[in-house]
């Protein structure tokens, strides 16, 4: 068949550097190496233009303004700054923010870590389409709410918050808007004007671009004003000091000029594999159940539950395909996934699914090739598992005395 395996299908993980990507970045480590922020010499010209045209080409694709972007070390850092960084300048005004339970740990840990300062934080549930109710946010704002941060588009279930809705919301009661949407670039449509959004969180390497960069929206009418959190040069603004890692920003503008052009199609393409991916599952096999809604949701990314499947030997088995599993992303616990418990998933459900993450480089056979790693794995474990096995003798039974009386 010519397959490479094993087939990597965990794109919400992190994806490959897309090779034109790596060619942008080739001339900055060598030859155009300046420091972007020498303002005496052409060293430093040379790389500050790098730098600007991939300000504008970060800022382009979200519809922002080349000064409203600050470059980060990725979605981990804007989090921490968006949220910690608004919390602290405002905190003498408005000592409120709201988020949802379903965040990534570094949007939930910065909120922990501002209570410990005095912050109170609501956590707003989901629904179990994994959608907040927007009466609920609307109802849990208040005078006191300074920020509202609710991530674009979930990790785990790929499903897309209700953006423009909640940018709405929260411009017309004065409280600033943050997103997380280190999932969301380059996989969707953005704007950050006609969302009202105040600050978004960006990721490199979530959309083929270089690890260890991203960046921070900063919305400057009306001003949206942080804490610094990493002190010294004054760089981007004083916002984030630090010298700029010409290469990485190249990457990330490179990443943002492929994404803007080959979104459209790439989307439908995606769309097309993952309809084959669960048509191919659920033809096969019974008991699958799709973990979020299904609609609205990048095409990317498929979460599925197996029943009367043991959970710890779900990924065991998955030998040659790279998937994750639904106690992934807190290394080593033996707890089922926080995302999936908010959906009213139960504990079992939670531990025998999968995230199933296509992207640039899925081809039709690996697609194909999965449908039968994973309906082979799933049957075996079922021959092997006292619950599907109970499960049929109950059936039968209750076949027998109905066909009885
Ligand atoms: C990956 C991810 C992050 C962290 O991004 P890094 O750039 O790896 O720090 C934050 N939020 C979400 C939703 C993510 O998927």
């Amino acid at each position: 068949m010519g397959l490479k395996l094993p087939i990597y299908l965990d794109y919400q993980a992190t994806t490959p550097c897309d090779p034109r990507v790596v060619e942008a970045m080739l001339p900055f480590f060598t030859e155009t190496f300046g420091n972007p922020h020498s303002r005496q010499h052409a060293f430093g010209w040379a790389a500050e233009e790098a730098v600007e045209q991939a300000r504008e080409q970060v800022a382009a694709i979200i519809g922002a303004e080349p000064k409203e972007i600050i470059f980060t070390s990725g979605a981990t850092e804007s989090n921490n700054l968006a949220l910690q960084g608004v919390a602290r300048l405002y905190k003498a005004k408005k000592n409120h923010i709201v988020t949802v339970v379903t965040e990534h740990k570094c949007v939930l840990d910065s909120c922990r870590q501002l209570e410990e300062e005095g912050i109170s934080v609501t956590r707003l549930g989901v629904k179990p389409s994994g959608l907040i109710d927007l009466d609920e946010l609307a109802a849990a704002i208040g005078p006191q709410t300074v920020l509202v941060s609710v991530m674009a588009v979930n990790n785990e279930i790929g499903v897309i918050q209700p953006l423009a809705e909640i940018g709405a919301l929260c411009r017309s009661r004065g409280v600033f808007f943050h997103t997380d949407a280190a999932q969301a670039v380059g996989k969707m449509a953005l704007d950050v004007n006609a969302m009202n959004i105040d600050l978004m969180s960006i990721s490199g390497h979530k959309f083929y671009g270089p690890k260890g960069i991203g960046a921070l929206f900063l919305r400057r009418r009306p001003r949206v004003r942080l804490q610094a959190m990493m002190l010294g040069g004054g760089q981007e603004r004083g916002h984030r000091s630090g010298t700029l890692a010409t290469p990485l920003c190249v990457g990330l503008g490179e990443a943002c000029r492929i994404a803007a052009v080959e979104m459209p199609a790439e989307a439908l393409r995606l769309a097309g594999l993952r309809a084959r991916l669960l048509d191919g599952l659920v033809g096969r096999l019974k008991h699958v159940e799709v973990n979020g809604d299904l609609d609205r949701r990048i095409p990317g990314n498929l979460n599925v539950s197996f029943g009367y499947v043991e959970g710890e030997r779900l990924l065991a088995e998955m030998k040659d395909i790279a998937v994750a599993a639904g106690s992934a992303c807190s290394s080593a616990s033996t707890e089922p996934s926080y995302v999936l418990r908010a959906l009213g998933v139960d504990a079992e459900l939670a531990f025998a699914s999968l995230r199933i993450g296509l992207g640039r480089t899925t081809s039709v056979a690996e697609v194909d090739y999965a449908i039968d790693h994973i309906v082979d794995a799933v049957s075996r474990l079922r021959e092997r598992s006292p619950l599907w096995g109970m499960f049929r003798e109950g059936i039968d039974t209750r076949v027998k005395t109905w066909a009885g009386n």
